[in-house]
């Protein structure tokens, strides 16, 4: 099936209306969710389970440590600049990598791996070749597996580029935030402009599939200007892919973002006017919208994956394997089954105890119910393809869809009134307007989400 990606339309209005805390759908039911009930043991078998299933796999490694802080940070780092302690933790997580490989079935085949943190470039290319060399140990790889990695460009060389792409990594992504002095010394994140032209350069002479780059709207500082001349920045960088996060600040939940000048934020209407510029700017240029905070090149493979209906979303955004099974590895890294997710431990402490002790470092997780199934179902079709059949789900789950959802198509009738849904018997379709709005219409198949709308970020 070829899918048409529709265009964004802007009503600054209606934004506001619904800039309401809302989940970003990584996953349904979200990480909130995770209860410590499920355990390592819950984890095995959901692992026997989707043996049988077959599926190809993905694979996520969690490298927690960074050099500094970024004070708009919302992971979980560990902060160091003695790089002894990646050592210790290469070797736990090469013993996790043998527990786990050793419950699923061996045919099996990988066809996308992503090194994310924190920092991955923190690891010295000797502590590279090892982690790359005990995961090939244990999996196989499709011939045409997408392997990727986050780096910090502040971090790399010409030889550590040209040896990631050697040992194997295809795709590569990178965080620039914002181009601007200001904005980046108020974050604690310098990266002289001329630095990143360089990485980008040496990227692209080494050869890699696909380049990624991340910026935040609503940093300190920021303007609609501003921030215009960092969108041109990042289009004459070219990368293939351009995520554009909303800056969540929720100091009471990350402490270093206590570091930022609260006063320097702006206001919710130049943020809007931010995102709107951005949207314009990116989408007059050669980038398609592909939905939340993803832009990509119309030939790039996250675009390809959306017109054929094969996107998803995972904890790393979208992904372009929609039948992809994931396994993630390392202190706080999420693993998600077709029917159960799993949790690691944060701490480095607690994950290591946990494999001493010879069980799955599992600190929580979540079986999923029918109903989460049909639900999930329902959200990721609106989040990946900003439509939903009807008949997809009803053919899928046994279900009459407009009986089991008649409470939410009620609900979606005060939607249509703002003119971001269309209803029609046999699908539900996001409007050009309501496509920056995608969570919160998701958000209407959400039964959870009553007991925790103080625990999101902002949707704009
Ligand atoms: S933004 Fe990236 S480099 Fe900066 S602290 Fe967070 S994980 Fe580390």
């Amino acid at each position: 099936m070829v899918f048409q990606i529709p265009p964004v339309k802007f009503d600054l209005d209606i934004i506001k209306k619904y800039d309401l805390p809302t989940p970003r759908y990584t996953s349904y039911p979200p990480a909130t969710e995770f209860r410590e009930t499920f355990t390592a043991v819950d984890f095995q078998d959901a692992i026997a389970a989707s043996n049988h299933r077959r599926t190809p796999i993905s694979l996520y490694f969690h490298i927690p440590f960074c050099q500094s802080a970024c004070y708009f940070c919302g992971c979980n780092t560990v902060i160091s600049n003695n790089q002894n302690i990646a050592k210790p933790y290469v070797e736990y997580l090469t013993r996790e990598i043998c527990t786990t490989a050793s419950l699923i079935d061996p045919n099996r085949r990988v066809v996308q791996m992503h090194w994310g943190g924190g920092t991955p470039n923190y690891l010295n290319q000797q502590q590279v070749e090892q982690l790359w060399n005990s995961i090939g140990n244990c999996f196989s790889f499709d011939s045409q597996a997408e392997i990727s990695l986050e780096i910090n460009p502040s971090y790399v060389d010409k030889n550590y580029i040209f040896f990631l792409k050697e040992i194997g990594f295809n795709r590569i992504s990178f965080g620039i935030q914002d181009f601007n002095l200001q904005v980046q010394t108020a974050v604690n994140r310098i990266q002289p402009e001329k630095m990143l032209f360089e990485v980008m350069g040496w990227i692209k002479e080494a050869g890699f599939k696909s380049v990624n780059v991340d910026l935040i709207y609503g940093l300190p500082y920021q303007n609609c200007q501003t921030f215009k001349q960092t969108i041109k920045k990042t289009i004459e960088l070219d990368p293939d892919r351009i995520a554009v996060f909303n800056f969540a600040y929720v100091p009471w939940l990350k402490p270093v973002q206590k570091n930022i000048p609260k006063d320097a934020l702006p206001p919710l209407q130049e943020k809007l006017e931010i995102l709107k510029m951005t949207v314009e700017e990116l989408t007059q240029s050669q980038y398609l919208f592909i939905g939340m905070d993803h832009f990509a090149k119309r030939d790039d493979e996250l675009a390809i994956a959306q017109r054929s209906s094969n996107l998803k979303r995972n904890f790393q955004g979208y992904t372009t394997w929609a039948q992809a099974e994931l396994f993630g590895f390392g202190a706080t890294s999420i693993s998600m089954l077709e029917e159960a997710y799993a949790q690691n431990h944060k701490r480095l402490h607690d994950y290591y105890q946990a494999i001493d002790t010879g069980i799955l470092p599992v600190a929580k997780g979540i079986k999923l119910t029918r109903d989460d199934l049909v639900r999930r179902d329902a959200i990721m079709q609106i989040m990946s393809h900003a439509k939903l059949s009807k008949q997809e789900i009803e053919n899928q789950h046994h279900i009459h869809f407009d009986e089991y959802f008649a409470p939410e198509l009620e609900l979606l009738k005060f939607l249509k009134t703002d003119e971001l849904v269309t209803l029609s018997k046999d699908e539900i379709i996001i409007t050009d307007l309501g496509r920056l709005l995608v969570r919160n219409i998701a958000a209407v198949f959400d039964v959870y989400l009553k007991n925790r709308q103080q625990r999101f970020s902002r949707a704009i």
